[in-house]
Parts: structure tokens; sequence; C-alpha cells
């Protein structure tokens, strides 16, 4: 099955063509039939598995074929939890779109509004947007929701564990009654189904396997090591194995920053990104580690969630997350869209319970390894795992992590937006308004 077969208009194959793409993904080859038909579609698919295109190129079809938006208007409206992914979204439509002429933008909080006012002014094909911002916008009449004829919400489960459901409902509000809905979720709790059923209406189903229960393309293995061993066998790894590109995670800033800081002074160029980092070291940081000259970038997990960095060849897990869904997330960062992956998790005694959890979501054991001269110590006793936020995470034991809601964020708080800055910035800027 090729991109043709699945009824795209030659504008749309040439651009996929150029982007080197010669085979659909599953996702894909499902989605973009059901999106080109025009009803909602509900889609579990996690970042990596090519849902961007898979929602995009149908939807540029889609607009191609209709009416330009008047003045404040949007067409299509695609809400992200993140500025990366925002950005990231609003490059994709760009670069699918660049055959077309409709106008696309990007808007996300943190930086000044005038230049978005601006840019939609003259009315937008498609509209990328974070749902804080958007908000702001409407609110203040900048931006004319009321003949969106499509709306997408991607990544939908991060955009309510951070406390966007509030301002999504708002946004909801304003849209018109008859439009066509594409959610996309990486997983499915009670919040996304009852989202799903207020806003779908009979929708496609589709579900691709995720990447890590079928794990072909990901090898992942454990390291049983001591707690305070850690950074130590990292370092070794690294230098051992020679790898070059290594995304590394940790469970908190604080722990993101001292290992960057660790291995910098082993001569390993580390960097740390986080919440707290201002938007320019992000970018900063993440423009090295693409082009190679830093070789090892140390994230926490909503700092890394979304980010594309393609065939990322190494991702090691300083600490298991404490949401074993996030396991999901970080390792599909790695043997993305065909190529092969590494996935490395450290293990401590106190993580025997997070370790099962994650067995047990991905319906597997995991190869467990021990480093020679890095073996644990037999009698060392579990401790409490530090979430950075002075709390106690489950682990240690008897709670597996699975299901477990992420700490500190009751429903309903909006996470600071400082933790969703840095846009990809891969040619000349995130926030431009362009002809896709
Ligand atoms: P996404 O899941 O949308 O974040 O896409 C993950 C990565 O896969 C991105 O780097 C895309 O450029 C790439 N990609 C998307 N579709 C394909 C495809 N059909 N073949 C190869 N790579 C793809």
């Amino acid at each position: 099955m090729t991109f043709s077969d699945l009824g795209l208009r030659a504008e749309l194959l040439r651009a996929v063509e150029a982007q080197g793409y010669t085979t659909p993904t599953p996702i894909q080859l499902k989605a973009i039939p059901a999106v080109l038909k025009g009803g909602d579609l509900l889609a579990s698919a996690q970042t990596g598995t090519g849902k961007t295109a898979g929602f995009t190129l149908p939807m540029l079809q889609r607009l191609a074929d209709g009416p330009r938006p008047a003045k404040r208007q949007v067409r299509a409206l695609v809400l992200t939890p993140t500025r990366e992914l925002a950005a990231q979204v609003g490059e994709s439509v760009a670069d699918y779109g660049r055959h077309l002429t409709l106008k696309s933008h990007v808007i996300f909080g943190g930086v000044g509004q005038q230049p978005q006012v601006d840019a939609i002014r003259g009315g937008l094909d498609v509209l990328v947007a974070t749902p804080g911002r958007l908000l702001d916008l409407q609110q203040q009449k900048h931006v004319d929701l009321s003949r969106v004829e499509i709306l997408v919400l991607d990544e939908a489960d991060r955009m309510l564990d951070m406390g966007f459901i509030h301002d999504i409902k708002k946004i909801l509000r304003v849209l018109p009654e008859k439009r066509q809905n594409l959610l996309f979720s990486a997983t499915f709790s009670n919040e996304i189904q009852a989202l799903a059923n207020k806003l779908l209406d009979d929708p496609a189903m589709i579900e691709v396997a995720r990447r890590n229960t079928t794990a072909e393309l990901v090898d992942q293995a454990i390291y049983r090591v001591d707690r305070e061993k850690k950074r130590e066998l990292l370092a070794h790894l690294i230098t051992r194995h020679d790898w070059q590109q290594v995304l590394v995670f940790t469970r908190t800033k604080h722990g993101a920053n001292r290992l960057a800081e660790q291995l910098s002074k082993q001569d390993i160029p580390a960097m740390a990104i986080h919440g707290n980092k201002s938007q320019s070291a992000r970018t900063k940081a993440l423009a090295a580690f693409k082009t190679g000259d830093l070789q090892v970038l140390v994230a926490t997990d909503i700092a890394a969630r979304g980010l594309d960095i393609e065939e990322l060849p190494h991702v090691v897990n300083f600490e298991l997350p404490n949401v074993a869904e996030d396991y999901v997330h970080r390792i599909g960062r790695t043997g993305r869209a065909g190529s092969e992956g590494k996935a490395v998790s450290l293990v401590c005694v106190d993580e025997h319970g997070l370790l099962k959890g994650i067995e047990r979501l991905i319906k597997r054991d995991l190869e467990k390894r021990i480093e020679p001269g890095f073996e644990p110590d037999p009698n060392a006793k579990p401790e409490p795992i530090e979430n950075g936020r002075g709390k106690r995470a489950g682990g240690g034991g008897r709670n597996g992590g699975q299901g477990q809601r992420r700490q500190g964020q009751a429903a309903g708080q909006r996470r600071s937006g400082d933790e969703a800055r840095a846009p990809r910035r891969r040619r000349g800027g995130g926030s431009g308004s362009r002809q896709a």
C-alpha cells in the first residue's frame, strides 16, 4: 500500500515524497482514509507512530477543497499540550502543505501575543495552538472560532494531565456544532473516555500496537545496579559502547541538572532540559543534541514529551518513571518509524515495584543484566523514592506505579507554562505564519 493508494492529491504526495517516506505507517493507513471521509476519529497512538502525518495530510486535503477563511476565522484547529508539540505539528503542516496555498500559524504562551494577533487577522486555514493562549486570544476577540471545520486534539491524555480540561471545555463552547473531530491519545483513561463521549459523534476507532508491546524495533534491557552506582554505570556504558546520541531520563529537574554536570565533568558532553530552564537554554541544548554536537541530553518526562528527534539510537532511564505509561512514552523516543533503537533502564532496589508495574503494562518481562564491576548489593534495603516535590512516590515494593496519578497534579491544576517551552527550530523558527 502506498500513499497514493490512500487517495491523497498530487500536491500532498509530492510533499510526502520530499520527506522521504515511501510507505504509510499503520496509523496513517487507517487514519488517512477515515479522515478523508469526513467523520470523527478516536485514535490511540503515541508520538513516533507517524500520527502527525496521519491527521495532517487528510486534513490539508479537505481544507484544500473548501473556500478560504474570512477575517480572524480559523478553518482547522489543532490543540496540543506543549509548545514543542505545537511547533512540531506546525512544521509538519508547513512541510506537507508546501505545494498548497493554505495559510497556517502556530501560537503558544510565554511569548508576545501581538505577532500572533497579526498573523490571525487575515484568517487562517490551520491554527495550531496550546489551549491557554488560544483562549486568551479568543476572549479578546482576536480569533473567531465559530467557523472551525476540523478540530484535532493531539495528545489529549497529556492535555488532561496538565490540567487543560477547563480551557478545552471553554474552547469547545465557542466552536460550531457541525464540525469534524479527531482525538488522539496515547492512553485511554476514564477521563479521556468521558471527553471522547462528549466530543465525538460515531467515531471511527483506530488503535495501533504500542511500540513497546510489540517492541520489534526497540531493544530493551534492565541493568540492576545500586542506587549510588548509577551515574558511574551510565558513564561506563556510554564510554564502553561509544553511544553517541543518548537521551537520558531522570525523575526530577534537580536530578537532571546534577547528572548533566557530573557527566560533563567526566568529559561526556551533557546538558539538561526541563521546565526551570529558559527557553533559549532548552532550544540551544536541543539543537546541539540534534546536530550531534551534544552527546547526552538529560531530560524530565514533560520536557522530553513530543520532542521529534529522528532516529534516536539510545534512550536511558536513569530512574524509572513513577507512572508506568511514561516508560512507554520514553522508549517511544527510540526506534522510530523504522530505525532500530536501544532502551536501557538502570534499576536499583527502590524501583523493583515500579519495574513490575511497567512489565505488567507492557505484558512482558524485560531482560535483566548485571554489568561486571557493578554488581548490586544483595542485602540493599529499598528507600522511598524522591519525586522532586518532597513527596514519596510509589515504588519500593507494593505500589507498582501502574495507574498511579502523577504526583502533585490535581485535576484542573494547570502545569506552569514553563514545562512547555522551547519550540523546535529546524528551519527558521516555530511560530511564523507560512504559506502551508
Ligand atoms: P509522529 O508520530 O507524528 O511524531 O512521527 C514520528 C516520526 O516519524 C517523525 O519523525 C516523522 O517524520 C516520521 N514519519 C512519519 N510518517 C512516516 C512514514 N510514513 N515513513 C517514515 N517516517 C515517517
